[in-house]
């Protein structure tokens, strides 16, 4: 749909680009990359972020659900799409139709795919996941043994995979990254030793992939340095953002010291004070939590939501910016000459992190591709 109004989110491929080779550049050259493009690549478009690392060289790509794997497919996209969550009952005979790759966990899942694949006549190509510590998704040890037998006895389950997923990536000296370390190399190990050969062995996502403890494996599944977040708290990593949010003023009024502005009235000009409204607001994904808190930039400069934000308005003060003017270009996220307003500036003033930030800009603002 052709977009009308000037609220926008630009996303900046050539700073996609740059991320996928900082990362390149950190693994060693016979790893391969799956891209994680979940959640509408963490919200920046999953199909315009596929196809440039797809051309960029990634080699595989990950999502969560089966529609994400078949946008992709119905996108054009080729290389194998691994559905990191496993499917759920009565996917089967779509994800095998579109030879998506699965991470499996259970037998009953193993049982459903088998099923489908042999009246499919076709192979059905799994990633199994070990538990090694998350308490999430993934195979305990103790089942391990009849999942093996499992795969050993079927023809058309063909374990391409095996991987795991590290609680705490992103604090890279903390004890149970090494154990779960430890216990993914005693599953790989049991996996070999009954004779099957995964082709992927994975557990590293972009924190761990920046912290050398992909030993043993041969992929990496960065999500949230491709897009430029940055995966430690030092923010030290060369990334560039690579989404920004846009809008411009749609309305100055100058009110008296006194006045209250928005719902609430939780913001009363202390001076004689110049309100810009701008057409963003929760709908928009620019969260209610930012209420005289949030920052924006203006004519390159730094200034503040004052009050409520609204559904479809945001009020900033932009009594100091000189000349400001109705149409004037107002950055809510990204940079604008030397100053930025970084998503994990953002997600501290709301209470969450930077990939909440990008998945939350909602479907009503356009995305731009540059
Ligand atoms: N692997 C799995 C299984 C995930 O769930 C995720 C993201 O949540 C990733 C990799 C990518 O993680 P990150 O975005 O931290 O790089």
């Amino acid at each position: 749909m052709k977009a009308y109004r000037p609220t926008h989110v630009a996303i900046d491929l050539d700073a996609l680009r740059h991320n996928y080779h900082v990362l390149r550049e950190t693994m060693r050259p016979d790893w391969r990359m799956l891209a994680v493009v979940k959640a509408d690549a963490y919200g920046h478009g999953a199909v315009p972020v596929a196809r440039t690392l797809e051309e960029a060289g990634a080699d595989l790509f990950g999502v969560a659900i089966v529609e994400e794997g078949l946008e992709l497919r119905a996108a054009g996209i080729t290389r194998p799409i691994l559905m990191l969550g496993g499917p759920w009952p009565g996917q089967e005979p779509v994800v095998i139709e579109h030879d998506l790759h699965v991470a499996v966990f259970e037998i009953e899942q193993l049982q459903r795919l088998e099923h489908a694949a042999r009246q499919a006549g076709k192979s059905c190509f799994c990633h199994l996941k070990i538990d090694s510590g998350m308490g999430r998704l993934g195979v305990r040890d103790e089942q391990l043994d009849e999942v093996l037998r499992f795969f050993l006895a079927s023809e058309a389950l063909q374990l391409v995979g095996i991987m795991t997923h590290f609680a705490l990536a992103d604090c890279p000296d903390h004890p149970l990254t090494a154990q779960q370390q430890a216990h993914f190399k005693r599953a790989l190990a049991k996996v070999r030793d009954a004779g099957l050969i995964p082709e992927y062995i994975h557990s590293s996502n972009s924190a761990a992939t920046f912290s050398d403890v992909n030993g043993g494996c041969n992929l990496v599944r960065p999500g949230i340095a491709l897009y430029g977040g940055q995966p430690f708290e030092d923010r030290t990593l060369p990334l560039e953002p690579v989404m920004a949010l846009r809008t411009e003023i749609a309305h100055l009024k100058q009110l008296p010291t006194g006045s209250g502005v928005s719902y609430g009235h939780r913001f009363i000009a202390q001076r004689p004070t110049l309100i810009a409204a701008i057409p963003v607001g929760y709908a928009d994904g620019y969260n209610r939590l930012l209420s005289n808190c949030g920052t924006a930039l203006v004519r390159g400069q730094k200034v503040a939501v004052a009050g409520t934000v609204c559904m479809d308005w945001t009020l900033l003060d932009v009594t100091d910016v000189a000349n400001v003017q109705c149409g004037d270009r107002v950055t809510l996220l990204g940079c604008d000459g030397d100053e930025c307003v970084l998503a994990e500036q953002w997600a501290e003033k709301v209470g969450t992190i930077s990939y909440e930030v990008f998945c939350q800009i909602s479907k009503r603002v356009p995305r731009h591709y540059q």
